[in-house]
């Protein structure tokens, strides 16, 4: 441990050096620092060649078919024997004393004015020049009645006609897929020359890592950045070698990337990127060979704390932690590099025009990416930024593509026409656009129209961000909230002429507590605030201003301000999972949350769920899917077990 620490502090000094680089110039370097391409070449048989790349050009060693064969089942002839034969004047033929089966070798000539009986793949005899379908015929006696004229060559394949000997099947960088491998069996190959695939090490740094499967502790979290990297990696034409979480140790995130570059071509961890206190990784990188760091920071958002580096021949790339930077930084940078030593051709990079649904904020200084949902409106594509973040895993999972922001720009006009490059190359737009609050209840009416073959996308942009989409007409369906202290009601009086309103369910909001905490068990919602209040160590979790959830909340404290009243989270999970760590000890959910981290509950008043939706809109077929769907007996008991009731039928 000693001796490592001048050295630690002396990169760390150094680092402090290392430039800001544009992207394009990082991109530039590692490229001319690796060189990459592929490793060498490997065989392997048919049933391991699904996915892999090919090596060379393969040509077909036989011809396919490897003879003249029949395509239907009938009679091998000549074709001038029944060049006049029709209904009124069939023409009458000998049979020749054979049947040619699939399989079977012909022995007989088929002379004029004979024909022999032959099945569908059966080689064609010598002296047949067509086959007649043996719907066109008839047996009388002995001897075959031909109804109908056929073409010579009719209903003959001949040989080489699928594939010719020696002509090329499948070309180098080919990746295999099933119909390559039905191309490969079909002329008799069993084994094929393929790219050794790229071993790609994968793991992910950080001491508040957990795999997936595993109970969360305190504090922890998922690693999401290993599994989407390794699959990434397979993706991309890589193989994936995990070795899993590694703690924010210096010790063991030496020793983790050592083995990892002995036993593979490339690796790709994740975290410890940026300047906290346990980001260690990029200088350990430093110091494992040469060149060694190619860039550590890039101008770039999402992805800036990104460390290229190369050492001793093999890749080292240290993503970002943060999942959404990790994905669009490995989709940037690593996949280019991964395809070339994979041996596959480069992404093709599907680029479509839209016009950005509302102004996008950007820094200034560094280029910017903005991940965006695309919708098809009007003829044409409307781009919305998935706002939630590089710490969020959803902005890049549910993004179609994404735009560029130049450096120089501080943000993107609401209506740009920009470029989107797809993330992957067929977009599909939905059937059925969804903007606004998001409650679990949706998922069942969603299924059910998927199950119909109905797509839909939520964009979950919060109720008042759901009203104003629908006001532009962006989107078919706002679920909403939106509760009017004026008159006490929900959603109507937001409502402008251009929009209308199907109610939707009612949910019970309530005061959410730890099970056997005596300040709120059995007691009615007066006697629970007037316990808390009373109690200078009773700490609430508020909601945000404009949510309706806060208005109840700031009618039951009649203006106290009790500890834990900034604590203003914007959802009602983030209210129980406050109560349920203990963080808070008391605020105000909806019940289906309250069961769903087992709180106990008083409930208080119901809040009422409803889908505001352009008038423009309501006839639109998958609306009016969406609206029988809820009403399906299925989605109504699965709401009702949900705790959400149905809004009285108005009369
Ligand atoms: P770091 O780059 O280690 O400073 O991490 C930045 C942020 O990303 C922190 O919030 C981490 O908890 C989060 N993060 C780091 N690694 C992962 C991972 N493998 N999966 C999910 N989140 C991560
Ligand atoms: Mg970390």
């Amino acid at each position: 441990m000693n001796e490592m620490r001048p050295a630690r502090h002396a990169s760390r000094e150094q680092a402090q050096f290392l430039r800001v680089l544009s992207r394009d110039e990082a991109m530039a370097r590692f490229a001319q620092a690796l060189d990459p391409k592929p490793l060498g070449i490997e065989q392997v048989d048919l049933a391991g060649a699904l996915g892999r790349v090919v090596a060379d050009h393969i040509p077909a060693p036989v011809d396919v078919p490897p003879f003249d064969r029949s395509n239907v089942d009938g009679f091998a002839l000549r074709a001038g024997d029944v060049v006049a034969a029709s209904e009124n004047s069939p023409a009458s033929l000998a049979l020749n004393d054979e049947t040619i089966a699939c399989g079977t070798e012909p022995g007989l000539t088929v002379n004029p004015s004979t024909a022999t009986p032959i099945a569908t793949g059966g080689p064609i005899p010598r002296g047949a020049d067509a086959v007649v379908m043996i719907e066109h015929t008839d047996l009388e006696a002995d001897r075959l009645v031909v109804r109908r004229a056929v073409a010579p060559a009719q209903n003959i394949s001949f040989a080489g006609s699928d594939m010719a000997l020696g002509e090329v099947v499948l070309r180098k960088r080919t990746q295999i897929g099933s119909r390559e491998i039905a191309m490969l069996a079909a002329c008799g190959i069993a084994r094929v020359n393929v790219f050794r695939k790229p071993r790609v090490g994968v793991f992910s740094t950080g001491d508040e890592l957990i795999a997936p499967g595993s109970k969360l502790r305190p504090a922890a979290i998922y690693d999401s950045n290993g599994p989407i990297v390794c699959a990434s990696v397979i993706e991309n034409g890589g193989a994936a070698i995990s070795y899993g979480m590694v703690s924010d140790n210096a010790a063991a995130i030496e020793a983790a990337l050592r083995k990892a570059l002995t036993e593979c071509d490339m690796v790709v961890l994740s975290g410890g990127t940026s300047k906290g206190a346990g980001d260690l990784t990029a200088e350990i990188v430093g110091r494992l060979g040469k060149p060694g760091i190619i860039a550590h920071g890039v101008a770039l958002k999402p992805g800036k704390p990104l460390c290229l580096a190369v050492v001793d021949g093999k890749a080292v790339v240290v993503l970002p932690g943060f999942p959404t930077s990790a994905m669009f930084t490995f989709h940037e940078f690593v996949v280019p590099v991964l395809r070339r030593t994979s041996g596959l051709p480069e992404r093709d990079e599907s680029i479509v025009e839209a016009q950005t649904a509302v102004a996008i904020p950007s820094d200034f200084g560094r280029t910017e990416f903005a991940m965006v949902a695309l919708s098809e409106q009007d003829g044409g594509l409307k781009a919305f930024p998935l706002a939630k973040g590089s710490g969020a895993v959803t902005s890049f999972a549910q993004a179609d593509g994404f735009l560029t922001i130049e450096a120089l720009a501080d943000r993107l006009p609401q209506g740009s026409r920009v470029p989107v490059t797809l993330l992957s190359r067929d977009i599909q737009t939905p059937d059925l656009t969804i903007m606004g609050s998001h409650c679990p209840g949706l998922e069942h009416i969603l299924s059910a129209l998927s199950d119909k073959g109905i797509r839909s996308r939520i964009v979950a942009i919060g109720s008042l961000g759901g009203l104003r989409a629908a006001r532009r007409g962006e989107c078919d369906i706002a679920p909403s909230h939106l509760f009017d202290p004026n008159s006490g009601t929900y959603n109507a009086p937001f409502l402008d002429e251009c929009l209308t309103l199907v109610e939707g369910w009612r949910r019970m909001q309530g005061i959410v507590f730890r099970k056997g905490d005596t300040r709120f068990e059995s007691r009615s919602v007066e006697d629970a605030i007037a316990a808390a209040i009373a109690d200078a160590d009773c700490h609430m979790v508020n909601r945000n201003q404009g949510s309706g959830t806060r208005m109840i909340v700031d009618r039951l404290l009649n203006r106290a301000e009790p500890p834990g009243y900034w604590n203003q989270p914007r959802s009602h999970n983030a209210v129980a999972a406050a109560v349920a760590q203990s963080r808070a000890d008391w605020g105000v959910a909806i019940s289906f949350v309250a069961d769903a981290y087992g709180l106990g509950f008083i409930p208080i008043a119901e809040e009422h769920f409803d889908f505001i939706i352009p008038k423009a809109r309501r006839e639109h077929t998958p609306v009016i899917a969406f609206l029988e769907a809820r009403e399906s007996p299925d989605v109504q008991a699965a709401l009702a077990k949900m705790g959400f009731t149905p809004a009285p039928k108005a009369q």
